[in-house]
């Protein structure tokens, strides 16, 4: 998706979708981290982008999500998970652990394949509830939205801003 942003006119509609599309925003501030930009998150979608396409050094990396989702046993609990639906299940609605395995949501294409550790809660406009993972082996950091049915803790709710 960015390798094909070439004009402005392009930059400034991907720029909107990082701002409308929080599952956009979050891949988008997953490259960011992955790439050293750390001044993201005062970014707005547009300025994003462009900072993005600056660094296209590594220009085949890829920065759309892939829709993968499938069913399994959780590494940490062993609950059996079923696929999410619409939104892609990708950690344990039990204990809320994951597995590092992504770069880009979906690509499988890290090779850690740590423990992903719930180590932070976050309620976040649209977004809703924002689960804020550490990789137990490599210390990666990684944020995902909570689903309506997971276990949160105590006093979080998936608000009505949640499909
Ligand atoms: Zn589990
Ligand atoms: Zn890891």
């Amino acid at each position: 998706m960015l390798s094909q942003a070439r004009s402005r006119g392009q930059v400034k509609t991907l720029g909107r979708m990082l701002d409308a599309e929080p599952e956009v925003r979050m891949a988008a501030e997953t490259l960011a981290r992955a790439r050293g930009i750390d001044e993201f998150a005062s970014m707005d979608g547009k300025r994003l982008v462009k900072r993005l396409l600056d660094r296209r050094s590594a220009a085949q990396v890829r920065t759309n999500p892939i829709h993968r989702d499938e069913a399994f046993e959780c590494i940490h609990c062993g609950h059996s998970e079923v696929p999410g639906g619409a939104m892609v299940r990708d950690h344990c609605s039990r204990c809320l652990y994951g597995l590092h395995v992504d770069i880009v949501p979906g690509d499988r294409a890290a090779e850690c394949g740590g423990k992903l550790v719930p180590i932070d809660f976050t309620v976040e406009g649209r977004a809703g509830v924002v689960i804020h993972y550490r990789c137990a082996v490599c210390g990666y950091t990684h944020r995902t939205r909570a689903h309506a049915d997971d276990n949160l803790p105590v006093g979080l709710r998936v608000g009505e801003n949640t499909p």
